[in-house]
């Protein structure tokens, strides 16, 4: 496959993949070069329509279907996605930006994310509890929540949707998605997988359109059970205040502003290549991505200069070149909000390390930035930035830098670098987040719960947990007679 081969998307309604009943499209960009590189379909309430009928009927099918069955199609789906892995990675550079190597092991990871969940799902287990009537026989039944409306953010095109997808699926839900407009094929590719896996008619559908309405059209929907984000903050809390009015199930994946506390007694090799993979994967725009650089003052002018020299040893470039390690943001929004960040911090007086500035006229390159002695009033330490900046600050005392870490809203990602288990400890019982690594870059699996707290939502997408977001529990209590 070369640059050009790029496909353009359809709505995938029963199986089939159509245009939009008006025609509409939208353009989809390369970030790379700015260039229009093909089209998706705009769906409009005539098509939300018919995938709203095709889940309802794939759900009917699909709940009744054994969960041997199930397991069978998704592991043959995950099969499918690890064959066709090199293609869907070029699709993904092309519509994202990422560097090659992370698009396929996004992908790669996904094969994996969905056959964890397929195997869970043999182990939805009910349970039988003894009743105050000897003649009673009491069961507890878990059964799917029904159809589910699930809203998929640009920065993981396959990743945010494998995670929801892999559950729902596990558990006899039907799935009906609205991926995100500008990088559209790969989640195309993705559930093209599942449809040519043997997925019956309507158990997965993928629209796309103008994201208000579609959301404000699918969440009240009688037909839609369950809904799940991955998104901002403000965003989130609109979709899920939608959802409560309509007393919808919700799990919410939302913004995240993690800190990393480096301790006095921290290995600092390990802190800078460790935090600063985390922090520049595919770009900053990760929600688990590392921002708030909380360094002992013992260690902190260490730091900051080994952290400047691995933020300048990467290598900017369309993601589709050979050794790029940084790609381009993905839309020129972003480029405009790294520019104020970097704004906002000089005028406070902090001092810009490395970077801190666009790169080239073509696409949306901007180059990796450090930024020392930034203020907590700074935009970067309040807003998320979603792109290649982090800030560093000095502390004394680790309860200083864990007050900080937790001043913010949102309470989604940590990382700490420390030797002491005293230390350890306390990072583990007083750090507000729903992820903490220590030692270690973020190690997200499909084992392991995914979600944050506070402003950073609610519900977690890995785990034993994320199953039990599609299930509805009910309780049967049967005499005999
Ligand atoms: P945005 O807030 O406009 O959109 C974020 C996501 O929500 C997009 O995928 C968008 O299509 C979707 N969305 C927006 N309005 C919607 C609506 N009314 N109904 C349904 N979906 C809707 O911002 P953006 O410029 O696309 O992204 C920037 C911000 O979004 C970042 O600063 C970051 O906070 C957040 N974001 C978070 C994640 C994540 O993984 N948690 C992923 C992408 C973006």
């Amino acid at each position: 496959m070369t640059a050009s081969s790029y496909t353009n998307t359809q709505l995938l309604i029963a199986n089939e993949w159509v245009d939009a009943a008006s025609g509409k499209t939208i353009d989809v960009r390369n970030p790379a070069t700015g260039q229009v590189i093909g089209t998706v379909a705009h769906a409009g309430i005539v098509d939300l329509d018919r995938a709203l009928a095709a889940a309802q009927k794939g759900f009917e099918v699909w709940r009744d279907t054994s969960v041997y069955e199930r397991v069978a199609v998704m592991r043959r789906a995950a099969g499918l996605l690890r064959e066709r892995a090199d293609g869907i990675a070029r699709l993904l550079t092309q519509e994202q930006g990422k560097p090659l190597v992370e698009a396929r092991g996004e992908v790669m990871a996904g094969a994996d994310i969905i056959e964890w969940f397929a195997d869970e799902g043999r182990r939805v287990y009910g349970r039988i509890v003894p009743g105050r009537n000897v003649a009673a026989q009491q069961l507890v039944i878990k059964e799917p929540v029904g159809p589910v409306a699930a809203f998929t953010p640009w920065n993981f095109p396959v990743n945010q949707i494998v995670r929801k997808i892999g559950a729902a699926l596990a558990t006899g839900c039907s799935f009906l998605c609205k991926a995100p407009e500008e990088t559209p094929a790969a989640p195309a590719a993705l559930l093209r997988c599942f449809v040519d896996a043997g997925a019956p008619a309507g158990v997965v559908g993928l629209v796309f359109g103008n994201p208000a309405e579609i959301s404000e059209y699918l969440i009240p929907h009688p037909v839609i059970r369950k809904v799940t984000f991955t998104g901002s903050t403000p965003v989130g809390k609109m979709l899920a205040g939608l959802a409560g009015q309509h007393m919808k199930r919700v799990t919410m994946e939302l913004g995240g502003h993690a800190p990393v506390i480096v301790a006095e007694d921290a290995d600092v090799e390990l802190a800078v290549k460790a935090a600063g993979a985390a922090k520049f994967r595919n770009a900053g725009q990760v929600c688990i991505s590392p921002t708030r650089f909380l360094v002992h003052s013992s260690l902190v002018n260490e730091f900051s200069k080994a952290f400047t020299k691995h933020a300048q040893a990467l290598k900017l470039g369309d993601g589709l070149a050979e050794g790029t390690t940084l790609g381009p943001l993905a839309n020129p929004r972003r480029v405009t909000a790294m520019a104020k960040v970097v704004e906002d911090a000089r005028q406070r007086g902090a001092e810009i390390l490395t970077g801190g500035e666009r790169v080239g006229e073509a696409g949306n390159f901007f180059a990796p930035t450090l930024i020392g002695n930034i203020g907590t009033d700074s935009d970067l330490f309040n807003n998320e930035p979603f792109g290649p900046i982090a800030g560093i600050r000095a502390f004394d005392r680790l309860e200083e830098a864990i007050a900080e870490a937790n001043r913010l809203p949102y309470g989604l990602a940590a990382y700490a670098f420390t030797k002491s288990f005293k230390n350890v400890q306390l990072l583990s019982n007083k750090v507000e987040a729903g992820m903490l690594w220590i030692n270690q870059p973020a190690t997200p699996s499909a084992e392991l719960p995914f979600g944050g707290i506070k402003d950073s939502g609610y519900g977690t997408e890995g785990g034993p947990e994320a199953m039990e977001a599609y299930l509805n529990t009910k309780a049967v209590s049967v005499v005999g007679i």
